[in-house]
């Protein structure tokens, strides 16, 4: 069996059993028309040649493979290297789908995007792509997240988005979401919605997984120029999935190469403080697709949590789903304690800052480098930087 892309949604928009179009008829056509458009658009060398340019001159494409060699040496066994997304603009590899999907509501006629936003990671990468771009954009964000999350608030205002403050229910993440998509239903013909990672209805897990997927090739060529052999083992933090898909997605057929989807433990597998879907979540709905979901027993989504904001996601894009039932992708989990030990030692061995997120899959990396032997080599997404999480973490750790 080969997992191609192009196989991979089939024409309904799953997974396997997973993905689909969880919505109301008329926003089926919607989906299906943005469907249509991409597939035309994709295809020219117009639009591939802008998002080539953008993606080297503006986003600072090829993103760098570094050998973390004082890490490595540290803990022993393989060989860590990192694929370094925080070294793109604006911080992290959300920049790649929010630029594509920005120059796709353009070429489409669209005058604004729309989006929700939780700690504004998603929020700043839009508001800059459409900055970018020149069309208008607004970010629905919950009153807690907006006293909680300045810098990006500000951010985001300096870049000329509209922001909603969502002042209903838990006024966070959840409510933001209903609040854009309801603001979205008023006019999706002129609006178009701009998911934040490989989940949704379809086409939206298939348009921002190809939008990543230049992580993963790129670092494929990047391996076979200075190490003339593929990576043994690849390793990605998990929140709804993109930059795991992002990586993932040019190796699915390369069988050598093992594959480990990184989600967080929280506070532990056996606390309710975590946000592992994959690892204990079951089938379910949610925000318009079909995936593994954290549910009570009526089906609806559990609170979550995790020390990274950008993890803490009760479902995950139905990709990931299928490629566990398949057992070609591994699901683990890593707690906050040893994110946060992955996060110091990446820091002062390297001087390498890393996003908490990020963190998990470096703290993973760590654990089975020493169990591997030292001709072998992990690649790690270094999905973003940690500038944003700095101060929480100085406070947490007293420092
Ligand atoms: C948002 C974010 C994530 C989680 O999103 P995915 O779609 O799972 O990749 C991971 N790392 C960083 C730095 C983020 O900002």
């Amino acid at each position: 069996m080969t997992l191609n892309s192009s196989d991979m949604p089939n024409n309904k928009g799953y997974f396997g059993e997973y993905g689909g179009q969880i919505i109301p008829p008329p926003l089926i056509e919607i989906m299906n028309e943005i469907d249509a458009a991409y597939e035309e658009v994709r295809q020219t060398e117009a639009f591939q040649n802008e998002l080539a340019q953008l993606y080297a001159n503006y986003v600072g494409r090829p993103s760098p493979v570094y050998y973390a060699k004082n890490l490595s040496e540290k803990v022993g066994g393989a060989r860590i290297f990192l694929k370094r997304e925080d070294l793109n603009h604006t911080g992290a590899h959300k920049i790649n789908h929010c630029i594509g999907e920005a120059l796709l509501a353009k070429h489409m006629g669209k005058t604004k995007v729309l989006a929700e936003t939780g700690a504004g990671q998603h929020g700043v990468a839009l508001a800059t792509a459409c900055a970018l771009v020149g069309i208008d954009c607004e970010i629905h964000m919950g009153e807690i997240d907006i006293e909680k999350e300045h810098p990006n608030v500000t951010k985001m205002k300096i870049l000329g988005c509209k922001l909603v403050p969502v002042t209903r229910g838990t006024r966070t993440l959840k409510d933001a979401v209903d609040s854009a998509f309801e603001e979205y239903l008023k006019d999706p013909v002129t609006t178009m919605y701009a998911i934040g990672s490989v989940v949704g209805p379809h086409p939206f897990p298939k348009i921002v997984r190809d939008f990543q997927s230049i992580v993963g090739k790129e670092a494929k060529q990047q391996f076979l120029t200075t190490e003339n052999k593929l990576p043994d083992v690849l390793i990605a933090c998990v929140g709804g999935g993109s930059n795991a898909m992002g990586l993932f997605t040019e190796f699915l057929n390369d069988g050598s190469v093992e594959m480990i989807g990184v989600e967080p433990a929280g506070k532990g597998l056996d606390t309710d403080d975590h946000a592992a879907t994959l690892s204990l979540g079951s089938k379910g709905a949610i925000h318009g697709f079909e995936c593994i979901t954290l549910q009570d027993n009526e089906g609806n989504p559990l609170p979550v949590y995790s020390i990274a904001s950008g993890l803490d996601y009760p479902g995950v894009g139905p990709q990931h789903c299928y490629l566990r039932d398949l057992k070609r992708v591994e699901y683990v989990s890593v707690d906050d304690k040893d994110c946060l030990d992955a996060f110091m030692q990446l820091s002062r061995l390297e001087g390498i800052i890393p996003a908490l997120e990020s963190a998990h899959a470096v703290a993973h990396a760590m654990k089975i480098a020493p169990t591997m032997s030292s001709d072998k080599i992990i690649l790690v997404n270094l999905s973003g930087r940690g500038d944003k999480d700095a101060d929480f973490v100085a406070d947490y750790l007293s420092l």
